[in-house]
């Protein structure tokens, strides 16, 4: 059993943005040496996310409208958490969205659906915020 871990850095412009982050994954996949196994890619922070779908700007868009409605980052003073932060909406959309994905890896690839694709959606960018790899196999 072989063992990889690297940390991908993400500082978005916007204070929300999707990053399709499929070729950073491919690239670890590729330095790890594994032919077969798994590949954790989780967000390590708790106002961003990881998840799969499809990259395409009208279903992102439809994504922003989506979590907007569910949980609208302004006015900020609707959530208890705003205290001392403004990020309440930000912890809800990521919790919606899920923190991680795990994928197989099949000779040496991801082995995905013809549209799968894996994303950083980041919920309260501006800052430097990290994600996890981690794959085992053989
Ligand atoms: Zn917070």
């Amino acid at each position: 059993m072989n063992y990889y871990r690297k940390e991908l850095w993400f500082e978005t412009k916007h204070r929300r943005d999707l990053i399709n982050i499929t070729r950073k994954v491919e690239e670890c996949i590729f330095e790890s040496k594994i032919k077969e196994g798994f590949v954790l890619v989780n967000a390590m922070h708790i106002t961003a996310s990881v998840f799969i779908n499809d990259d395409e700007s009208g279903l992102h868009k439809d994504f922003e409208r989506f979590l907007e409605r569910l949980a609208p980052e302004k006015p900020y003073s609707q959530y208890y958490h705003n205290t001392f932060e403004d990020n309440a909406d930000a912890h809800l959309k990521r919790t919606i969205m899920g923190r991680e994905v795990v994928c197989a890896i099949t000779n040496g690839k991801l082995d995905f659906g013809p549209w799968e694709q894996i994303f950083y959606g980041e919920f309260d960018g501006k800052r430097r915020k990290r994600v996890l790899v981690k794959i085992i196999g053989e």
